[in-house]
Order: C-alpha cells, then sequence, then structure tokens
C-alpha cells in the first residue's frame, strides 16, 4: 500500500522544519508518506542538527492555531511579535463568541495572527 504524496508544506510541518530548509535538502516536491517515517527513524545529520537545536529551547517552527468558537486549526509559522495568546479565534466570529475574560482580566485583540485569527490575551491587573 503506496502512502500518500504529501506537499512539500506538509513535510515541512511533519519533521518541524522551515518549507525553505525542505526545499534545499531537495524536499521541495514533497514526499511520501513512508518516505517521511524512513527519514525520521533515521535521521540524515541535517535534520538530526535542527532537531538537536529545537530541543536547546528554540522555537518551534509551527504552530498549531485553533480557534476557540468553531475548532477550525491551522498550521502557521509564529513570528517573533506573538504574545501569549489566551484564545484564537476567527475574525468573522463576534467578539462575544469567545469566551469571556474573567471580571479582573482585560482583553486585548490582535489581527492579522495566521490567515484569519484574532489573538485574544487577557492580562489579569
Ligand atoms: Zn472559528
Amino acid at each position: 500500500m503506496a502512502g500518500r504524496m504529501l506537499s512539500k508544506r506538509e513535510v515541512a510541518q511533519r519533521l518541524d522544519i522551515s518549507i525553505e530548509m525542505a526545499t534545499r535538502h531537495g524536499l521541495a516536491d514533497g514526499m511520501r508518506e513512508e518516505a517521511i517515517v524512513a527519514l525520521e527513524q533515521e535521521p540524515p545529520t541535517w535534520l538530526a542538527q535542527s532537531r538537536a537545536n529545537r530541543t536547546k529551547g528554540g522555537r518551534a517552527v509551527w504552530a498549531t492555531l485553533t480557534c476557540v468558537v468553531c475548532g477550525f486549526t491551522e498550521s502557521a509559522r509564529p513570528k517573533k511579535w506573538w504574545p501569549e495568546f489566551t484564545y484564537l479565534s476567527c475574525r468573522d466570529h463576534a467578539p462575544q463568541d469567545a469566551p469571556a475574560p474573567a471580571a479582573n482580566q482585560h482583553r486585548t485583540e490582535i489581527d492579522g495572527v495566521g490567515s484569519r485569527f484574532v489573538g485574544l490575551v487577557d492580562v489579569t491587573f
């Protein structure tokens, strides 16, 4: 049974590497599922190195964004300017659709997270 063909983006997410790195290492045309499993089991030097750097407290290459209202998820490259989000919500939901902040919390909304999210940051004052 031949595995599914994964796109370059899916390969990068699966291996937790950047798309640039996938391209640099000849994975630009994507890979089959079984080829990825083989690569994960016996990582080449560049992949082992990338993973070692990651466990030393490096930032995750991919973050999973999940809408608190409808459950929509998206993988995105985390941005340096992102704070710690309390919730993420799709931009098209009404603000009151998300869980309300506690009475002693102030909510800030941060637009432009991923392709369709608003980041909600609740700070206790
Ligand atoms: Zn949503």
